[in-house]
């Protein structure tokens, strides 16, 4: 009989990997000089005469200038909108309307890389999010509501949908492609015609999809951009040819819009933000667990208006888990966002950093426990290493206030009854996440917490054949699938 070898009484120590640099090239997107307003199929100067410059959060570059929208443009831009409306895109054959946004769909699959990297570039999020995430969302609405276009007296049922006119749309700067395809696809599929305006720090994709539209041929005056300030946003949404406003931001400039609002006749939508409970049983598998949560605070920089940014971990598995995920944010890689290996990028923006930064000086001030790994951090740009807090009381500031960006705060519970009340605890309402073995717990979760959006045993997942939208503070009506179109038809 042949002798087993013994095995070496020492088992080595693992190899320490290391990642080479794997940048993505950023010579596949031109970027212009300079850029003006995209307004009834063509590219204008603004009368304001003014501009505005978009820096890279990564390197503080600055990449372009971009024209700032003033009152009479903004109305040049809903005029064009209206005579788009009226001239025909209401009244074409709703599977006409369906091909454009196929053929939009399409443009954005076959230019995708090249939009991954001009997001990366202007937002600071990893390429491996914009490539991966971003982009074929963008996609998947476009194609999702070119298949409703002609399908509408299947989603109303005996109610003969009609569209509402022109729709202004305001979008933040965290997701900024697939913002404007969440708005602008349902949009066109049930007839409207648009009025867009991105954030002011990330243009760059809207800009490049006026070339989109010119590519797909879509009639002049049906996708009209005008870029700008929150100036611009209170323009249009002040001016009086809109039939409806969709916007998604802050709750504070949500409700700034909805005062606006009151007394005239336009409908409304807003996407604001959260403060979205991540809850741990102790029954949950720990290591997806630990996955769940890193995705569910750390993906995009923690700028995510539904991120899991209050752990609430059942007591007995409390010491395990944190341990687990301490060691796992040690492995998170911070830097370049152009990196493929990059897990998180750049701030978006120095004011955003600042805001980031004083509320984790809340958080230490008040008597948490913080922890950040080691890890060294570009000398330009802006930054944020990702934060653990412990040892967080329900009334303090980081356990109350949305902080949007890479930074969680944990507390502890020991029955269900407690995890429902705790992270119902917030004026937010926008989304949860529950860990837990037993389908009958995520059920029995599901009825009581008070959020748009429940995931189970994920985190951060979508697809645009499913509803997403608010309670409380975190705005109303929805966006994706059948739920979405309601926002932009009407009945007679
Ligand atoms: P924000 O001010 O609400 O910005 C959202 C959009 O509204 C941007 O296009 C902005 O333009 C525009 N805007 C600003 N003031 C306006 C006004 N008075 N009337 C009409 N439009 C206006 O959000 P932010 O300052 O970028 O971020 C602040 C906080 O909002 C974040 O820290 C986070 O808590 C929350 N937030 C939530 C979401 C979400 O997805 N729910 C997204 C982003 C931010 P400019 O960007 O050009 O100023
Ligand atoms: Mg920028």
């Amino acid at each position: 009989m042949a002798q087993v070898e013994k095995r070496p009484a020492v088992v080595p120590a693992p190899l320490e990997w290391e990642y080479a640099p794997a940048p993505e090239a950023r010579d596949i997107v031109e970027i212009r000089e300079r850029y003006g307003l995209f307004v009834g199929g063509e590219e204008v100067e603004a009368r304001t005469g003014e501009r505005l410059t978009s820096v890279s959060p990564s390197s503080e570059e600055e990449l372009f200038e971009f024209a700032l929208a003033g009152a009479e443009d903004v109305d040049l831009a809903v005029s064009a909108a209206r005579s788009a409306f009226e001239d025909g895109w209401s009244a074409i054959a709703p599977a006409e309307r369906a091909k454009y946004l196929f053929r939009i769909a399409r443009i954005l699959q076959e230019r995708s890389r090249e939009f991954a990297v001009a997001e990366s570039l202007d937002g600071g999020k990893p390429i491996r999010e914009s490539r991966d995430v971003d982009l074929p969302l963008a996609a998947a609405h476009f194609f999702y509501y070119a298949g409703w276009a002609d399908k509408l007296e299947y989603a109303f049922p005996n109610r003969a949908p009609k569209p509402l006119g022109v729709a202004a749309q305001i979008i933040p700067w965290n997701f900024p492609l697939l913002m404007l395809a969440w708005k602008i696809a349902p949009a066109l599929a049930c007839g409207n015609t648009v009025v867009l305006k991105p954030a002011e720090t990330t243009p760059l994709t809207a800009l490049l999809f006026t070339d989109v539209c010119r590519q797909a041929e879509l009639p002049p005056g049906v996708v009209n951009i005008v870029t700008g300030d929150g100036t611009t946003g209170g323009h249009l949404v002040r001016s009086e040819g809109i039939d409806k406003v969709a916007f998604t931001g802050s709750t504070e400039v949500g409700k700034l819009i909805m005062r606006e609002l009151a007394g005239r006749d336009v409908r409304l939508t807003l996407e604001l933000g959260g403060k979205a409970a991540n809850i741990v049983f102790d029954d949950a598998a720990l290591d997806q667990a630990v996955e769940g949560i890193v995705n569910g605070i750390y993906f995009n920089q923690g700028h995510v208006c539904c991120a899991g940014s209050r752990l609430l971990v059942q007591e007995s598995i409390y010491e395990p888990l944190i341990q687990k995920l301490k060691r796992r944010l040690s492995t998170l890689r911070v830097g370049d966002p152009l990196d493929k290996n990059t897990d998180l990028g750049a701030i978006n923006s120095r004011e955003q950093l600042e805001r980031i930064e004083a509320l984790v000086a809340s958080g230490e001030e008040e008597g948490a426990e913080i922890f950040q790994p080691e890890c060294t951090l570009p000398e330009r740009g802006y930054w944020f290493r990702p934060t653990l807090f412990t040892n967080v009381a329900q009334s303090y500031r980081i356990a109350q206030e949305e902080i949007f960006g890479p930074v969680l705060s944990t507390l502890t519970f020991r029955t269900p009854e407690e995890a429902v009340e705790k992270a119902n605890n917030t004026p937010y309402g926008l989304s949860a996440g529950v860990w837990t073995e037993k389908g009958s717990r995520i059920l029995w979760m599901a009825e009581r917490l008070r959020a748009g959006v429940v995931w189970a045993n994920t985190f951060n997942r979508f697809d645009p054949a499913s509803p997403f939208g608010g309670y409380k503070e975190s705005g109303f009506g929805r966006e994706g699938g059948r739920h979405g179109l309601a926002a932009y038809v009407r009945f007679e």
